[in-house]
């Protein structure tokens, strides 16, 4: 079988990201590349190979099923840690093949304990703290008792980490906010500390926090969007740009590019609507190719009449509604274009370039969600 559409994953840009999210947080903190929603849709099993042999031993996932694909294609025992959810029946085996997960509640924290005495193997844990996200973590009022489980505990679970995530560490407007969460992640520090209860590493930051609030850092960062060669959002880049040297103002590089071929290719005169209903009139005669590529394959129905694509060099707009399997571009100004030509959803050619940012501020789809909506099946082959 082959797939209507393919996607690139170049790994000398991955590399190229890690040089720079390096240079930025010294030599020091271990980078856990977040490996959640597929990889943020470069697929989890190329992006572990391409981390491992960019340096990376520390993966996030989401959720168990994630953390074993990773354990599945990583060569080179790597740490892998659990960031949300796992069913407690899977429990004794996450803590017997040593997968370090997070810990937020009494109710997980109760279970972890109660596995690893019977197996009498440790449970390596991740303490979250509710510092202002308000989604998941330990509450400042559960602080006595959390001390008093963990410390009667100590010989059941290694304490990996203390952690906590921040609410908008994107956005340079929610300073006072991320301040607060910074301090408030330190009281419990500190009251952990005072009480004995010492972790192996401390860890707060995204890639933004990485990025603009270097306070953050500590001893391991949490690297999702940055590593896949996005900012987390223009206002970061901003922020950063005036650091930047000037031979290299962009020092992020997209790792992926997204590829089909036209199908096929329609004259359509002046007058006649294209696809279904009546979105688009052509107000003149008109060529289109067909590219087989629709929302089923992840290309947002919000692109309908909006989005472009590359062919020949040239961006052509897609005129009409995204449909399930296809979208119609015009072609008109472009010469000698071929059925079996290639297209660019994402990516360059020739000159020219799309980039999933200008893709998405076209439907106020950020990039996380149109990376991560790109289906498992489209085959992803690595660049070295
Ligand atoms: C997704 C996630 C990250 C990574 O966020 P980026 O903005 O993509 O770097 C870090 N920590 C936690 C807890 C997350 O859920």
């Amino acid at each position: 079988m082959i797939a209507t559409s393919f996607l690139e994953i170049s790994a000398k840009a991955y590399r190229q990201n890690i040089k720079y999210i390096r240079s930025e947080i010294g030599e020091k903190p271990t980078i856990s590349a977040v490996v959640k929603g597929n990889a943020y849709g470069h697929g989890i099993e190329q992006m572990v190979g391409i981390a491992e042999k960019a340096g990376i031993r520390h993966f996030s996932a989401f959720s168990s099923d994630e953390a074993w694909l990773v354990k599945k294609h990583s060569t080179k025992n790597s740490e892998i840690m659990i960031l949300g959810m796992l069913y407690e029946e899977e429990m004794e085996d996450l803590i017997r093949a040593g997968i370090n997960f997070y810990v937020f509640d009494f109710y997980r924290l109760e279970k972890a304990i109660s596995i690893s005495k019977r197996i009498k193997i440790p449970a390596k844990i991740h303490i979250e703290v509710e510092t202002g996200f308000h989604r998941t973590g330990f509450d400042w009022e559960d602080k006595e008792k959390l001390v008093q489980v963990l410390k009667e505990a100590k010989e059941h679970v290694i304490l990996e980490g203390l952690c906590t995530h921040y609410a908008g560490a994107e956005s340079v407007s929610n300073f006072v906010r991320v301040k607060n969460q910074i301090s408030v992640y330190y009281e419990f520090k500190n009251y952990l500390s005072e009480n004995y209860l010492f972790f192996n590493r401390y860890h707060t930051a995204c890639s933004a926090a990485t990025l603009i609030f270097p306070e953050t850092i500590m001893d391991m960062v949490r690297i999702g969007i940055a590593g896949y060669g996005f900012w987390p959002t223009k206002e970061t880049y901003f922020a950063k740009l005036k650091d930047l040297p000037s031979n290299n103002k962009n020092p992020l590089k997209r790792l992926i590019t997204w590829k089909s071929s036209v199908m096929s290719l329609k004259k359509v005169e002046m007058g006649e609507f294209v696809g279904y209903g009546n979105s688009f009139m052509a107000l003149h005669d008109m060529q289109l190719a067909i590219v087989p590529v629709g929302y089923g394959h992840g290309y947002s129905r919000l692109l309908s009449n909006s989005g472009q694509v590359l062919i020949g060099g040239q961006f052509c707009q897609v005129v009409g509604t995204v449909t399930m399997n296809a979208i119609a571009v015009d072609i008109t100004k472009v010469s000698g274009v071929q059925t079996g030509d290639e297209v660019v959803m994402i990516g360059k050619q020739g000159k020219k370039e799309i980039t999933v940012a200008s893709f998405s501020e076209s439907t106020q789809q950020v990039n996380y969600e149109l990376l991560t909506r790109l289906p498992k099946d489209i085959p992803r082959k690595v660049i070295p």
